[in-house]
């Protein structure tokens, strides 16, 4: 199988589960760039990266893509990043904001970020507590250039997904309950890997991120 007919088979896979609009983000971090060429040749040309070298190296060969940067940032890189990706997905602390801030200032472009929030409070993931995501946001509410699109979430891996839907339907619960509150501008749901992201989008995923499935 190539990659893009395995991409064409994860979203016939969503279009079964849902009929909502789906964001399917290829995951490219441990891609051949072979394998990416497919999918770019045959049209699709979003990726998501986790590391900011890995993207530099690979952005030149595609240029026509857009890229979602997915990983933890280290603040010192963030003026690699802002300009470069069409979202973030791991905005996690004030430091790493207040810097995408102000870059995105200086180059008067607009960062578009999901906050990134620990469910499954895994000692190895990023992202804040549930319980501080609202003053995280209320914080950010001032920021210009960086603008707070929604939410993201990693899951533990688990041989069997249904074990990990608390975390996406808690994702999903904390997304209303901020919306309530007059958040209203937290539409966003990232979450859902090649493991669990049919389970993510049955709890209100928007966006999945996948990687091996694709590119296996
Ligand atoms: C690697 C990675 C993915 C993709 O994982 P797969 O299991 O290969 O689909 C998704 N999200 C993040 C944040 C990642 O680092």
């Amino acid at each position: 199988m190539t990659a893009y007919e395995n991409y064409m088979n994860v979203l016939k896979k969503i279009k079964k589960t849902t009929h909502r609009n789906i964001v399917l983000v290829p995951v490219s971090k441990y891609a051949k760039s072979s394998d990416m060429e497919n999918l770019y040749n045959n049209n699709v040309k979003i990726f998501g990266e986790s590391r900011v070298e890995k993207f530099i190296k690979k952005k030149d060969l595609f240029p026509q893509s857009k890229w979602h940067m997915i990983g933890s940032i280290q603040t010192r890189k963030v003026k690699d990043v802002v300009g470069n990706f069409d979202l973030i997905h791991s905005l996690d602390r004030e430091k790493l904001a207040l810097e995408i801030e102000k870059r995105s200032l200086d180059k008067s472009v607009i960062s578009n970020c999901l906050v990134q929030v620990n469910i499954s409070k895994e000692e190895s993931k990023s992202g804040l507590e549930i319980n501080e995501v609202e003053d995280f946001l209320l914080y950010l509410a001032d920021f210009k250039n960086l603008q707070v699109k929604g939410l993201m979430t990693m899951a533990p891996y688990v041989e069997n997904p249904e074990e990990v839907r608390y975390v996406f339907r808690e994702l999903d619960k904390l997304k209303n309950k901020l919306k309530l509150k007059g958040f209203d501008y937290v539409n966003e749901l990232s979450m859902g890997m090649s493991n669990d992201y049919l389970v993510a989008i049955e709890e209100g995923a928007t966006i999945v991120r996948v990687g091996s499935e694709i590119f296996n």
